[in-house]
């Protein structure tokens, strides 16, 4: 069977309008003799305003009940999409996770696939029907709902093209695929034709929010290509790939930059063994991730200043934490979410000495300075002044030859 999974985003379903134009878009697979699977998330903007319900009713809300919650917006994007296509007289139904069932495990608010029940769906298929399912949600073996992650029906559409044995899974979105950077913060940006799973990883987890990162995780480990394009335009996209012989000629494939991250700076740590740990260990327990770490030893060798960075929305629960620790002595505790961190991604730098000191010289020519910064194989970021974002990415896009 030639199955299709195809994904749209809330942006591509976020009117009557464009669900109107999203039915032709399914329509056109159908006419060419595919069988078609459509995931959708919900209409743009609906699972915010959910999320921000809960969070009036309560500062505490139940994890479970925040799923049933948010996961209710595709329900309703994929009932007025099957209606598009009845309305146009075509066989079409809308699918919730649970009846499917798409099974998951894991916490609530991110859990993740392991099983998709097939017998249904692919029974419907043969009969030339067009199953609508819920993107962003599952069910677990307490039979309760859950959700998988932020932009998780990214992900749903790769574990339904796993589980279908889909010969392509298409994310149709508001923009015409990956691009260099953010092609909604720099006009330059450009599209990238083909990138490899690990430099799609590393941007999307580093902040191109085009692609949800789990979602990438999933595909690299089932060797599924994904092809992401514009639902609003008929342009070819950019291939996420297995594909090994990718050139694209470039040390720096892409740029990412965050809104989400905040500092911590602990000042004047008595500096002994296990200092570090003691500062780590509750908030690991906490499920709290610390991303990048710095620690400055002072003039006179018995203190240090340890700085961190978290993501915002854990700013509160970190500040009690520390305040509650009493194994760490220290003079003054900082915060700032006034800081967003900037990353340049490519596999050439592997390859390629010298891309460190071209990053850090282009800040420092135009005046950034660099608060706190990480690396690996493929990827450098700096924690910078959130007010030069802009900046930065422009300066590092011409400077890394993403322009052209
Ligand atoms: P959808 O509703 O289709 O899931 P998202 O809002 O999740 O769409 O993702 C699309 C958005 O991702 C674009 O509008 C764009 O602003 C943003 N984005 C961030 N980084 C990139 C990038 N490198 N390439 C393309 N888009 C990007
Ligand atoms: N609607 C969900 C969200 O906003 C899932 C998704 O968009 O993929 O996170
Ligand atoms: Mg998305």
């Amino acid at each position: 069977m030639k199955i299709v999974v195809l994904k749209f985003g809330g942006t591509s379903v976020g009117s009557i309008d464009k669900i109107r134009n999203i039915s032709n878009i399914i329509q056109d697979y159908k006419k060419k003799g595919n069988k078609v699977i459509v995931v959708s998330s919900a209409m743009g903007g609906v699972t915010n305003d959910l999320i921000k319900k809960s969070r009036m009713i309560s500062k505490n809300f139940s994890d479970a009940e925040y799923d049933v919650l948010v996961s209710s917006g595709e329900q309703i994007a994929c009932s007025l999409i099957a209606g598009k296509l009845i309305d146009k007289g075509y066989k079409s139904r809308s699918w919730l996770a649970w009846q499917i069932p798409i099974l998951t495990n894991g916490h609530y608010k991110n859990s993740r696939i392991n099983q998709i029940g097939k017998k249904e769906i692919i029974k419907y298929l043969k009969k030339g029907g067009i199953p609508i399912i819920a993107g962003f949600q599952g069910v677990n073996n307490e039979k309760r709902i859950t959700t998988i992650g932020r932009g998780g029906s990214d992900a749903s559409a790769i574990m339904l093209s796993k589980f279908f044995k889909a010969q392509r899974c298409i994310i149709y979105t508001d923009v015409e695929g990956v691009y260099t950077t953010d092609p909604n913060k720099l006009i330059n940006a450009k599209k990238i034709k083909e990138i490899s799973y690990e430099e799609m990883l590393e941007m999307a987890s580093l902040g191109a929010k085009v692609m949800q990162p789990v979602s990438i995780q999933d595909a690299r480990l089932n060797r599924i290509d994904i092809e992401v394009k514009s639902s609003f335009k008929k342009k070819s996209g950019t291939v996420i790939t297995k594909k090994s012989n990718i050139s694209n000629n470039r040390i720096i494939t892409g740029i990412t930059s965050t809104i989400n991250d905040a500092k911590v700076t602990l000042v004047g740590v008595k500096d002994k063994p296990g200092v570090a740990a003691s500062i780590f260990k509750p908030l690991s327990k906490n499920l709290i991730n610390v991303d990048m770490v710095v620690q400055n030893i002072s003039a006179n060798g018995k203190e240090t200043d340890l700085t961190f960075t978290i993501k915002s929305d854990d700013l509160i629960k970190t500040k009690k934490i520390i305040l509650r620790n009493k194994n760490i002595v220290y003079r003054d505790l900082k915060f700032d979410k006034e800081v967003s961190k900037i990353s340049i991604i490519g596999v050439g730098m592997i390859t390629t000495p010298g891309v460190t000191f071209r990053m850090f010289q282009k800040l420092a020519d135009k005046k950034i300075n660099i608060l706190v910064i990480s690396t690996s194989e493929i990827k450098i970021s700096v924690l910078i002044e959130k007010k030069n974002v802009t900046k930065a990415l422009k300066a590092l896009h011409k400077e890394f030859g993403l322009n052209k």
